[in-house]
C-alpha cells in the first residue's frame, strides 16, 4: 500500500492525502527515525557534521509528512481529520521529548563542538550545533543524576499546576452568569450580542437573557451597555475570577497555585544555573539581560504616561459632559472610549471594503514585495489542491522559482478561525546539486465574495494579509541551507514578529495604498479624506493602550526577576507596577493576575514583553525606509539580506544592527503611535 504522506515531492499531493494515512505514516517514520538514531549514536567516536545532516534529513522527512496533516486538520477539519491528528500528537510529543533527553545525541553534539572540525564549520552550521547544545542544557540533560531527577519532578509538577491554573480560570469563567428579565437592561448592546444572550439563556433553560463571562459577551457589555450598574457588576465578576475576591470568592482560587508555580520556576532556573526565571527565559531570546528588558519597558512607560494622562482627562471630560459622570471608573473606560471614538471618527471598516477588492490587494502586495525585495510573483494555474479556494504562487528571481506560497483566503465551515502562516517545506540543502525550496501556507478567514463580485476586504483584513505575508517572506526568502535555522526556524521568540509587523506598515502609506486599493466598481484609489480619518482613528487612545501592555509586561517580568520564595507578595508587586505606570487605578479587589493565563499557563512567562519588543524592532526597521524612501530598492535589499535571508543563523541583535546601523530605538514606535 502506498502512503502519499511518505512521498517526498516539492508540493504535497493533497488530493490523495486522506485522514487514514496519518497514523501509519507517523508510526512508520517514528520507528525508522528511532532505529536510525540508535545506529547513528552507537559509535561514540562519530562526531562529524554528517551526523547532524543525517539527523536533519530524518526529522525533515517527518516534518514533510506531518505538515499536510496539521494543515488539513486546520483548514478541512472533520471528525476523521481531528481523530487522526489527535492520535498523532502524543506520539510526536513523546518523540521530541525523547530526542531532547537523548544522552547519545547530546554527547555527539558536545564532542563535535569540542572537535577540531568545529572551528572550520560555517557560521550557520556552528549556530545549529550551539542551539542544539543550548536546548539540551535547558532540558536538564547535562545535570548530575540526582538533579536530573529533581528537574523531571519540577517539570511534572509545573505541568500539573499550569493545567490547574487554566482549569480554575475556565471553571470560574463558566461558574458565574447573570440572568436578565428585562430587555431594557441590555440597552446599547449590538443586536448580535443580545441574540447571543438570548441563546445563552436557552442553553441554560432559563427565561429572558443570560450574560456570561465569556470574553465576547463580557466585552460587549463593557463596550456598549448603557447601564452603568450592569457594567460594574460584570466588571467585578470578571476581574475577580479564580481568586479570593468577588461574587465567587474562594471558589477556584488560584492564589496558592500561582505561589507554587513561581516557587518551582525559581527552583528550576537555579537548578539550571540561572539566578532567576527571567534569566532562564532570556537564554533563548533576543533581549540580552533582565536589566535591558526592565529599562526598555520603563523608558516606554515614562514617555507614554503624560500622553495617556491627557487621553484619560479627555475621556473624563467627555463622560462628564455626555452623562454627568463625576469620576470615571474602571467599568466606564471602554464604554466611553467607544462613544468618543464614534463621535470623533465616524469611520467603519464596512465603508472601506469597496476600496479593497482582493485581486487588487494581492496584486499591489506582490508589486510592493517585488520592488523591495527584487522578486516576481506568478500565480500557478494548475496544482494539486485541497479546496477550490486555495491558490498557489511561485516567487521568482531572474525567471527562476525560489519558493512557493499557498493562499487559502476565505472563511468556511470546517476551517479554523484566525489567520496564520505555516511552513509546508523548509529550504535546505539536499546534496551538492540539489536544494529543497521553501513552501509556505498563508491562511486567512476573509468574507467570501458575493456572486459576480470580487471578495472585498476591510482595512483590518488587508493588514492581516500583509502581516502573514511578512512571516511568509521570512520563511521563503531565507538563504540558509540547514533546516534548524532556515526561514523562521531558530528565530528568537521576541524577534519572530519583526518581518510580519514590518510589512503591516505599507498598509498605512499613501504611496502603497495607491497600489493596493481601487474601488471595485469605479476603480479610484482610497480617497485622502478616508485615509486621514483612518490614521487619526489608528492613534486613538494609543497611549492608554500602550500603558496597559506595559503594565502587564512589567508585572510579568519583574515578578519572574525579583521573585523570592516565601517573601514576594504578588499583589504588592502588581500594585507597585501600577503606581509606576498605570493611569487607571482598578478597584482594590481587582485580581487580574489570577486569570493571567499567558504567563501562568502559557508560554509567555518572563516573555510577555516580547509583544512590545517586536513592535519596536519593526517600527524602527521601517523608519529606515521612511528616511530613505519607502520603495528604496537599496534599503529593501539591505533588509532582505541582513534580516530575511538570515533566518535564525545569527544573533538577532547582530542582524538588526547590521541592517539598522545601530541598536533598536523606541523613537519610531512612539512616533507611529502618535505618542511623540
Ligand atoms: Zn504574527
Amino acid at each position: 500500500m502506498s502512503n502519499p504522506l511518505l512521498e517526498t515531492h516539492l508540493l504535497p499531493p493533497f488530493s490523495r492525502i486522506k485522514p487514514e494515512h496519518a497514523v501509519p505514516a507517523v508510526d512508520e517514520l517514528l520507528a525508522r527515525n528511532r532505529e536510525r538514531i540508535a545506529a547513528l549514536t552507537a559509535d561514540p567516536e562519530r562526531n562529524d557534521w554528517s551526523l547532524v545532516a543525517e539527523l536533519e534529513q530524518l526529522n525533515d522527512e517527518l516534518a514533510q509528512a506531518w505538515s499536510p496533516v496539521s494543515h488539513l486538520n486546520g483548514v478541512m477539519n472533520s471528525d476523521a481529520w481531528r481523530e487522526a491528528y489527535n492520535a498523532c500528537l502524543p506520539k510526536l510529543s513523546e518523540y521530541w521529548t525523547e530526542l531532547g533527553q537523548h544522552q547519545g545525541l547530546f554527547k555527539a553534539f558536545e564532542s563535535l563542538a569540542q572537535s577540531d572540525a568545529y572551528p572550520q564549520l560555517s557560521k550557520s552550521r556552528k549556530k545549529v550545533i550551539d542551539n542544539a547544545l543550548r536546548d539540551f542544557r535547558l532540558s536538564g540533560i547535562a545535570l548530575p543524576e540526582a538533579q536530573q531527577k529533581r528537574y523531571a519532578e519540577l517539570q511534572q509538577r509545573l505541568s500539573e499546576l499550569t493545567t490547574r491554573f487554566s482549569e480554575n480560570v475556565l471553571d470560574a469563567t463558566q461558574g458565574w452568569w447573570k440572568q436578565v428579565d428585562d430587555e431594557a437592561e441590555l440597552a446599547g448592546l449590538p443586536d448580535h450580542a443580545v441574540a447571543a444572550a438570548k441563546e445563552a439563556a436557552k442553553v441554560k433553560e432559563l427565561e429572558g437573557w443570560v450574560i456570561t463571562l465569556d470574553f465576547p459577551a463580557y466585552y460587549a457589555v463593557m463596550a456598549f451597555a448603557d447601564s452603568r450598574s450592569l457594567r460594574e457588576e460584570l466588571y467585578r465578576a470578571y476581574s475577580t475570577r479564580a481568586s479570593d475576591q468577588g461574587p465567587k470568592a474562594g471558589e477556584w482560587d488560584n492564589s496558592a497555585v500561582m505561589q507554587e508555580i513561581l516557587d518551582l520556576r525559581h527552583e528550576l532556573a537555579q537548578l539550571l544555573g540561572f539566578d532567576t526565571y527571567a534569566d532562564y527565559s532570556l537564554a533563548t531570546k533576543m533581549a540580552q539581560s533582565p536589566q535591558q528588558v526592565v529599562t526598555f519597558l520603563e523608558d516606554l512607560a515614562t514617555e507614554t504616561r503624560p500622553i495617556a494622562e491627557r487621553e484619560l482627562a479627555e475621556l473624563q471630560a467627555f463622560a462628564q459632559e455626555r452623562d454627568g459622570i463625576e469620576e470615571l471608573m474602571a467599568w466606564d473606560v471602554t464604554y466611553y472610549g467607544e462613544k468618543l471614538k464614534q463621535a470623533r471618527y465616524d469611520i467603519s471598516q464596512q465603508e472601506l471594503r469597496p476600496y479593497f477588492p482582493l485581486p487588487k490587494v494581492l496584486d499591489g502586495m506582490f508589486t510592493i514585495a517585488g520592488r523591495l525585495f527584487d522578486l516576481d510573483v506568478e500565480e500557478q494555474s494548475s496544482f494539486d489542491s485541497w479546496h477550490d479556494d486555495a491558490r498557489l504562487f511561485a516567487l521568482k528571481r531572474n525567471g527562476e522559482p525560489f519558493a512557493y506560497c499557498y493562499l487559502d483566503p476565505f472563511a468556511r465551515s470546517g476551517k479554523r478561525g484566525g489567520a496564520w502562516m505555516d511552513d509546508c517545506r523548509v529550504r535546505r540543502r539536499l546534496s551538492d546539486s540539489q536544494l529543497q525550496l521553501p513552501v509556505a501556507y498563508l491562511v486567512c478567514n476573509f468574507t467570501p465574495p458575493l456572486p459576480g463580485q470580487p471578495a472585498l476586504l476591510t482595512h483590518d483584513e488587508v493588514t492581516t494579509l500583509f502581516h502573514e505575508f511578512g512571516h511568509g517572506l521570512h520563511h521563503m526568502l531565507t538563504q540558509m541551507e540547514e533546516a534548524d535555522i532556515s526561514g523562521i526556524n531558530g528565530v528568537a521568540w521576541d524577534a519572530v514578529e519583526l518581518p510580519s509587523q514590518f510589512m503591516e506598515n505599507w498598509c498605512w502609506e499613501p504611496e502603497a495604498l495607491a497600489l493596493i486599493s481601487g474601488h471595485h466598481e469605479a476603480g479610484e484609489p482610497l480617497p485622502q479624506s478616508l485615509l486621514d480619518k483612518m490614521l487619526a482613528a489608528k492613534h486613538f487612545q494609543s497611549a492608554m493602550m500602550m500603558l496597559r501592555q506595559l503594565e502587564f509586561s512589567l508585572f510579568d517580568f519583574r515578578l519572574h526577576h525579583e521573585y523570592q520564595p516565601g517573601k514576594t507578595d504578588i499583589q504588592a508587586l502588581l500594585n507597585r507596577v501600577r503606581d509606576q505606570v498605570s493611569v487607571i487605578r482598578p478597584p482594590a479587589e481587582n485580581r487580574f493576575q489570577h486569570s493571567f493565563s499567558h504567563i501562568f499557563a502559557g508560554g509567555y512567562a518572563a516573555g510577555y514583553y516580547s509583544y512590545k519588543w517586536a513592535e519596536v524592532l519593526s517600527a524602527d526597521a521601517f523608519s529606515r525606509f521612511e528616511e530613505e524612501g519607502i520603495f528604496n530598492a537599496e534599503t529593501g535589499a539591505a533588509f532582505r539580506q541582513e534580516i530575511l535571508e538570515q533566518g535564525g543563523s545569527g544573533d538577532p541583535m547582530d542582524l538588526f544592527v547590521a541592517f539598522r546601523g545601530r541598536e533598536p530605538s523606541v523613537d519610531a514606535l512612539l512616533r507611529h503611535s502618535g505618542i511623540r
